[in-house]
């Protein structure tokens, strides 16, 4: 068959599932197989190899699997990432963080920044972050060793390897401070909305990196702890939240030692990201 004719096929076997966007789809998925624009070459005859590849691909999306995880890659701040199934398939809200981090940094990005990532999945958020300050170091820490492995790799495919280090832990374990960059994406769903998940993150998206327990608060009451111990005094800690957190979240924080400094919107206008730093107490002039 061609291209054009696997589209076809691709098209009506996906329309048929009720996938919403069953053309695109079949289009992604053919040019991710085959690395190559459909439009413009019509009349190519995959190769054997190629139509099993597309086959399987086909069986694993009409089983609800993301076009992400059959490719393997995700794109995230315009870098490419690889996954595994301990690794949170990337969102683009995450990105918010990244914004946020360069925001607060403003003209100073060529500062040796220290930067820490609590549970770094992937990496995406400390191997976006040196990607953009070339004189930053930083720790990515996790608590699935797979993660810590897929993290590295995604490093070295970026070319940040030499200045960033993971390691396997929970939360800040191990880690020696101070950082004047933290950031964090932990778990937050809670569980009991597990059922109103899309099939694509219920089944693929590792448990362990969606689930913030009964409330989804469960993380962000493990963090502050460590991050109050981590952070530099005139540091940010960067924090994503799922829709409506904020009250919760800025009252545990400012409970804990913290003010905060900023609040970002994601680009559906949801609150997605919170900055806080130490609240220092003012100095005590000493008697005279
Ligand atoms: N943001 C992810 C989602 O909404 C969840 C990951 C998380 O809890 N940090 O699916």
């Amino acid at each position: 068959m061609t291209l054009t004719e696997w589209h076809r096929f691709i098209e009506e076997a996906l329309a048929k599932a009720a996938f919403e966007n069953a053309g695109q789809e079949a289009k992604w998925l053919l040019e991710s197989v085959r690395n190559q624009s459909i439009i413009l070459n019509p009349t190519v005859v995959p190769s054997p190899e190629e139509e099993v590849v597309i086959e399987e691909w086909l069986r694993r999306r009409l089983k609800g699997e993301p076009l992400s995880r059959l490719r393997g890659i995700r794109e995230f701040w315009s870098l490419p990432f690889q996954l595994n199934a301990h690794t949170l398939d990337p969102r683009p809200e995450t990105e918010t963080i990244v914004e946020g981090v360069l925001k607060w940094v403003g003209d100073q990005k060529a500062k040796p920044w220290r930067i820490l990532d609590l549970g770094t999945g992937s990496g995406c958020l400390l191997i976006s972050l040196l990607h953009e300050l070339p004189q930053a170091i930083g720790i990515g820490v996790d608590i699935q060793e797979e993660a810590v492995t897929m993290a590295q790799s995604n490093a070295l495919r970026n070319g940040v390897n030499t200045r960033a280090t993971f390691c396997q832990g929970s939360w800040g374990e191990g880690v020696e401070g101070p950082f004047d960059i933290i950031v964090s994406n932990p778990p937050y769903i809670p569980r009991h909305e597990e059922e109103t998940l899309e099939r694509g993150v219920r089944l693929f998206d590792p448990a362990l990196a969606l689930f913030g327990g009964e409330d989804g608060m469960t993380c962000y009451r493990e963090l502050t702890s460590p991050i109050n111990a981590l952070l530099a005094p005139q540091g940010c800690v960067f924090l994503e939240i799922g829709q409506g957190q904020r009250p919760d979240v800025e009252t545990l924080f400012q409970g804990a030692g913290f003010k905060t400094l900023t609040v970002i919107q994601d680009l559906a206008g949801i609150e997605r990201v919170l900055g806080f730093g130490l609240r220092i107490c003012p100095n005590v002039s000493s008697p005279t």
